[in-house]
């Protein structure tokens, strides 16, 4: 591009974005997410006008529809609790609206519209028919009895449940949202609607949950890392990787790290990060699994068990690796880190977590010109998955483990394959950024060009 089409292209980005700012008044994560996209997608549409034209961007960073609810409910105690909902509808044009629920402290509406928005390009990328949506609650898990957990659970699906259904919105888990809480949210449903269908994903495997959903989100981000790793004509075996979280995505990236032969030296939670420098292997993974899935426990644990090192109040990006897998939360990488990181020779960062490094720290990586694969495209198995677990609800089917595996094996692969189609460049560079965006961009603007003005 010449200077003048260059300050074209920004003097366009930066109207959009103030535009943006202006409408969704205090809403820094969602700005920051659509900043992203538009970044990627705002130059591509100068070579394509009828997206322009059409509006096509900004009509996708409004979303669909926003329920708010209010989730009363009971504690042990006999207390009553008033906790706020939310399902964000955001964009329904390549298929039901589909994205996971989120149980945090910290859920507001701006986490969740930056959350729906991301899952729209996200999805597209999946190449499986599926919109883009996102929801939860601002109640926290943590502490609560599992008869708390499932009171709420039953409140909430109380008014959700006119909002959803298999053709209509199909939530999934989140933070704060695994198994348990599916089930409590699906029993509810099913005896409020009297009908068995497949409304939610990461249901258990005795009432149609799909085998390898549990683990897709961090197995998905290793075959990811894999992609991008194998295209510069390296691979994963025998890297030393830092992996950040405790939660879902950290406990199966650190498990398929393992299967092929590479290592895990980190693991975190809220509280702080511990550093294992032989390794998790298998038996520690067991207890953490353990520690997390059934104690609940918290990560300083695993250091007092296993006698090694535990940084409270840190993050694991101090210690040094070749890949990096933020598998935790929403900007939990700054720039700062990001140096650190690449400093310590770090050469790939593959997102398990949604948007987990921030604007800076993304510019960073792009800088260093390290491998970086962006949430949207990295952790895209999981909810790959929970389209298969749809796919095999609606045919009355069970896949077996290997067909499953096989199919997510294949759909990250195109996933890698979109980002080189639009982000690969002459010297060998993939900015993974530009080819998720837009890649995730085109189905979707396509489908709503075919739509006419809705
Ligand atoms: P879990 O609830 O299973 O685990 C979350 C982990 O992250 C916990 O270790 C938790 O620690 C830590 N964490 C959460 N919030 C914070 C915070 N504010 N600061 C520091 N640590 C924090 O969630 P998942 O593993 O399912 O999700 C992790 C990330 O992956 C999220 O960004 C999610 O959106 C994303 N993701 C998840 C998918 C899935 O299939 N589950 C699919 C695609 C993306 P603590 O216990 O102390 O809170």
């Amino acid at each position: 591009m010449t200077n003048a089409a260059n300050a074209e292209v920004r003097q366009v980005l930066e109207g959009f974005m103030a535009h943006v700012i202006k409408r969704n008044p205090g809403e820094t994560e969602f700005h920051q997410a659509v900043r992203e996209v538009a970044h990627s997608v705002i130059p591509y549409t100068f070579d394509h006008p009828e997206y322009r034209k059409e509006k096509i961007l900004a009509r996708m960073t409004e979303p669909d529809r926003i329920i708010i609810f209010r989730v009363s409910w009971e504690d042990d105690e006999g207390n009553v609790r008033a906790d706020r909902a939310w399902r964000v509808q955001f964009n329904n044009s390549i298929g039901p609206y589909k994205g996971g629920l989120r149980f945090h402290p910290t859920v507001n509406q701006s986490i969740l519209k930056f959350l729906g928005f991301e899952q729209v390009f996200k999805n597209s990328l999946t190449t499986l028919p599926m919109g883009g949506g996102k929801g939860g609650a601002n109640f926290d898990p943590k502490g609560k009895s599992d008869r708390e957990v499932m009171r709420f659970c039953q409140s909430m699906m109380t008014e959700l449940y006119r909002h959803i259904g298999a053709r209509v919105d199909v939530p999934a888990g989140d933070i704060g949202v695994g198994a348990r809480e599916i089930g409590y949210l699906f029993g509810q449903y099913k005896r409020l609607r009297n009908e068995f269908e497949g409304v939610l994903t990461g249901k258990g495997l005795a009432f149609g949950g799909s085998l390898i959903r549990t683990e897709a989100t961090g197995y998905g981000t290793v075959y990811f890392m894999e992609n991008m790793l194998n295209h510069r004509g390296d691979g994963v075996k025998g890297k030393k990787c830092t992996v950040s979280g405790s939660g879902n995505v950290a406990i199966y990236t650190i498990e398929k790290l393992l299967d092929l032969g590479a290592t895990a030296v980190t693991a975190s939670d809220s509280g702080g990060t511990i550093y294992d420098p032989d390794g998790i292997d298998r038996e520690k993974l067991a207890w953490l699994k353990e520690l997390k899935e059934v104690r609940r426990g918290r990560i300083s644990e695993y250091a007092e068990h296993f006698g090694c090192e535990y940084m409270p109040g840190k993050r694991p990006w101090v210690v040094p690796c070749d890949l990096a897998f933020p598998s935790a939360t929403q900007n939990e990488v700054d720039a700062e880190d990001a140096r650190t990181l690449v400093d310590n020779g770090c050469f790939g960062v593959a997102e398990g977590a949604n948007m987990p490094s921030d604007t800076d720290a993304v510019a960073v990586f792009q800088e260093a010109k390290i491998m970086y694969g962006p949430g949207k495209a990295a952790n895209a198995g999981g909810v790959a998955v929970s389209g298969l677990e749809q796919s095999q609800n609606s045919t009355r089917v069970a896949w077996t483990r290997d067909e499953v595996d096989e199919k997510l094996h294949k759909i990250m692969s195109d996933i890698h394959e979109q980002c080189v189609i639009y982000g690969g460049s002459d010297d060998g560079y993939v900015d993974y950024v530009n080819g998720s965006n837009i890649g995730g961009f085109v189905k979707v603007a396509n489908a709503m060009l075919g739509y006419g003005v809705v």
